[in-house]
């Protein structure tokens, strides 16, 4: 993960770091804290086509020219900006070190909260994403011979992640995340599942819009367990976007730190090396506070309930039932489309 003092680091990532060192996570024995490194372009290009990457390198050195055709737009999303090409290198890199550590069996799992830039595609950047780090993880992973489970649980589908394995069996992706009916990038649907020996093998949970605590668990633990220990795999890849959060103000998600606790649980309790990373998450309170238990989670650490929102949303009466029919939904359509 990026040290404090970077000046790449994304200014809500600072919140992260200050609140775990101020509750003295990084003075526990096993915690370790890793200078990234760059991502050679041999490991971008696993993901990303020669084209495109040049293309980022253009960008980054002229950025007021042209790059619309490769999702780069002052008026997009995803804007050209001057050191892009390097900065970018810097945040995939950070993923890939901390994935070295746990290939080399040094660390059990890493994060990198600046990581998870899941919408970014092999041509196109998107959605704040111009390398895909998730993907070129998972790609490296399987390349080495693994099956790769790839968990998201960013408010947002993980449709580059998708994409780039759409066609494999050996990288299981399974999103939850707020339906593309009502969120960017429009897509995740249950019928998305794969083509080739890859179909079954893309698995979307699409949720209704005001999902909450009690529905989100129960959507996370009818899909992502069972899925993952059917699929029996080799190493665990997850983006934790925090954007799932009630408080967000991107997206239209009620869930709260319990529930996000509850499945990062699961992911530490599948058991297997583990690389996460962050991904969207635009509330900083709630960001500073999510993934700081998700980290003491990881490190096995007790979480301070101060850290927890005192008071999640919850539905009652007929929204209680609208939500709870919705996610059955989703729930049931997604399993049905999911590899046996
Ligand atoms: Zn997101």
């Amino acid at each position: 993960m990026y040290s404090a003092d970077h000046p790449l680091k994304p200014r809500r990532l600072i919140g992260v770091h200050d609140l775990l060192r101020r509750i003295g996570a990084f003075d526990r024995p096993n915690a370790v804290v890793l200078e990234p490194r760059d991502a050679a372009i041999a490991e971008i290009e696993r993901i990303h086509s020669p084209e495109y990457i040049r293309a980022v390198q253009e960008a980054s050195v002229d950025p007021d020219l042209e790059y619309a055709r490769w999702g780069l737009s002052p008026y997009g999303d995803t804007p050209p900006f001057a050191g892009m090409h390097d900065a970018s290198l810097l945040t995939t890199g950070a993923t890939l070190r901390g994935m070295d550590e746990v290939l080399a069996g040094r660390l059990r799992v890493s994060f990198n909260g600046a990581g998870g830039l899941h919408h970014a595609m092999r041509d196109r950047a998107s959605g704040f994403c111009i390398y895909n780090d998730p993907a070129i993880a998972c790609g490296l992973l399987a390349d080495r011979g693994l099956k790769v489970a790839y968990v998201d649980i960013d408010a947002h589908h993980g449709d580059g992640v998708q994409a780039a394995f759409y066609d494999t069996d050996q990288v299981l992706t399974i999103s939850l995340h707020e339906t593309g009916r009502s969120l960017f990038p429009g897509t995740g649907f249950a019928d998305e599942r794969g083509i080739g020996r890859g179909a079954g093998y893309s698995v979307n949970v699409a949720l209704p819009p005001y999902t909450d605590d009690r529905a989100y668990t129960a959507a996370f633990d009818a899909v992502v367990p069972p899925l993952v220990a059917r699929f029996r795999p080799d190493v665990l890849v997850t983006q934790q976007g925090i954007d799932s959060h009630y408080s967000d103000p991107l997206t239209h998600l009620q869930v709260s730190t319990h529930a996000r606790e509850h499945a990062v649980r699961a992911f530490r309790g599948f058991d297997v090396p583990w690389v996460a990373m962050g991904g969207g998450g635009y509330d900083l309170d709630a960001v500073a506070r999510g993934w700081s238990i998700e980290y003491l989670v990881m490190l096995g650490a007790a979480v301070p309930a101060e850290l927890h929102d005192a008071d999640p949303p919850a539905w009652t009466g007929d929204e209680r039932d609208a939500i709870d029919v919705a996610t059955d939904v989703a729930v049931r359509d997604a399993l049905a489309a999911a590899f046996r």
